[in-house]
């Protein structure tokens, strides 16, 4: 029996989020006695035998044989790296879940599409016939899933660059990098240390163990060659020896050299070029998960898509209004503007990232016929796109949303996808997402 598997230690849980608890009710199944450590005050932690705060917690650290953290600590900062001064061995919840499992892992990263297509993996292989559960980043934490379904065929496993940083034998069976922009960096210090830290997702694979890598992004270059297991590509445009691609209107899979048709492209349920690069994505690893080419058609042409990334909620008066609440990102934003093809009247604004908004400018120029900006981001997305399309400052969203409803015609589509994170208004992006939806079902 292994070290974070075999109970009878006192284990610490730092950060009670969803992903601490978890690892908590984990550890506790297991049979460990688990101290919840948190910097706020009243955390909750059904499954910690004691819960320590504030100034204690450093005290207690010397007590404990194990410390866990959750992906929202950095494992630089100053109890994580006391705890390992003291000896006691660091690591996150998705090592301590893979220890405390047999289920293969399909593993995915990248900087954006992750979530989407951890679900398009998940509904694919379910809709196949396998019993598989969707977890890491999507919200519902690793640890949880094994509990809750311990006979599960695949984890589909959504993983940050953050969560890798504390994985020390994380060994999936295949992992897929989606992309890699510069978002991120102030954890990781720079792109090198961003990219590293997505290298992590491979470090330990050998054998027939798979990695799958995007021929379409740039940014990806640096990962070939790099792991011991096996390398797969997805791309669009030209084919490929092994992975998925679509040459014209049809998507291949190849594991051994040649392509067999798997879906027409006009076919998969989700719009984009960018989600034509997460069905490839999905393809490569349903592949390796055994399905064969016809058993991946129904997921492909029949997923719904996750809520917040360019959905369609309503159509009111002839205009569509669109939730793209999950655009944190000027590439996010640049995704959907490019996706679209009605005339756009875009909400945009929030809490700016520290990039360039001004590289959208020629996009926002073709596509957008107005521009309504909001939260704390307004005045400096005003400068960098005055003269692409009318703007309208507004500071609440409930304000963009009647001034989208004058703006707009019948043909026209209101999206909101704000390219900034949420924090100035919101607790997250799910809650403007909700606050937008709920905007828009009361429109009359
Ligand atoms: P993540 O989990 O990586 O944040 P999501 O699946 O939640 O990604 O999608 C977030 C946003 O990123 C979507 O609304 C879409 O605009 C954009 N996106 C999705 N897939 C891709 C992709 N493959 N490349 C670039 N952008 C993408």
């Amino acid at each position: 029996m292994g070290y974070w598997t075999d109970g009878h230690k006192e284990i610490g849980v730092f950060g009670l989020g969803r992903s601490g608890r978890a690892a908590a009710a984990l550890l506790r199944q297991r049979g460990f006695s688990v101290t919840g450590l948190d910097i706020s005050d009243v955390p909750e932690c059904p499954d910690c035998n004691r819960v320590v705060t504030g100034d204690d917690m450093r005290g207690c650290l010397e007590g404990l044989d194990g410390f866990v953290i959750s992906p929202g600590i950095d494992p630089a900062s100053p109890l994580p790296s006391a705890a390992r001064e003291l000896g006691v061995p660091v690591i996150g919840e998705i090592e301590l879940a893979f220890r405390n499992t047999d289920i293969p892992v399909l593993a995915i990263t990248g900087s954006n599409g992750k979530t989407t297509t951890a679900e398009w993996l998940g509904y694919t292989l379910s809709k196949a016939g396998l019993n598989v559960s969707v977890a890491g980043n999507t919200g519902y934490p690793f640890c949880r899933a094994i509990i809750e379904n311990p006979d599960a065929d695949f984890i589909s496993l959504e993983v940050s660059s953050y969560q890798l940083q504390t994985i020390e034998t994380f060994r999936p069976l295949a992992a897929a990098i989606l992309n890699i922009t510069p978002d991120h960096l102030q954890r990781h210090g720079n792109i090198e240390g961003y990219i590293n830290a997505k290298a992590r997702i491979f470090m330990n694979q050998h054998d027939n163990d798979l990695l799958i890598l995007n021929r379409d992004d740039p940014g990806s270059i640096p990962l070939a060659g790099r792991t011991s297991g096996l390398e797969w590509y997805f791309g669009i445009g030209e084919s490929l020896e092994t992975g998925a691609f679509s040459t014209g209107n049809s998507i291949y899979y190849s594991d051994s050299g040649s392509g067999k048709f798997v879906i027409d492209v006009r076919d998969i349920s989700l719009s984009g070029l960018h989600n034509l690069s997460n069905a490839l994505a999905v393809v490569c690893l349903a592949g390796k998960a055994g399905l064969q080419p016809e058993q991946m058609v129904e997921g492909l042409e029949s997923f719904p898509g996750v809520p917040h990334r360019i959905e369609c909620i309503r159509n009111y008066l002839g205009v569509s209004y669109v939730n793209d609440s999950k655009s944190t990102n000027p590439d996010s934003l640049k995704v959907a503007l490019k996706s679209i093809r009605e005339p756009i009247v875009l909400i945009a604004g929030g809490m700016a990232k520290e990039t360039d908004y001004s590289q959208l400018r020629s996009l926002i120029e073709d596509r957008v016929k107005a521009l309504i900006l909001i939260g704390d981001a307004s005045d400096m997305l005003e400068r960098c796109w005055s003269g692409t399309a009318p703007i309208f400052a507004e500071v609440t969203l409930h304000d963009a949303v009647k001034r989208a409803l004058d703006q707009s015609a019948a043909g026209d589509l209101v999206l909101l996808s704000p390219g900034c994170a949420s924090f100035d208004q919101y607790s997250s992006f799910e809650e403007r997402g909700e606050h937008f939806r709920k905007l828009v079902e009361d429109l009359s």
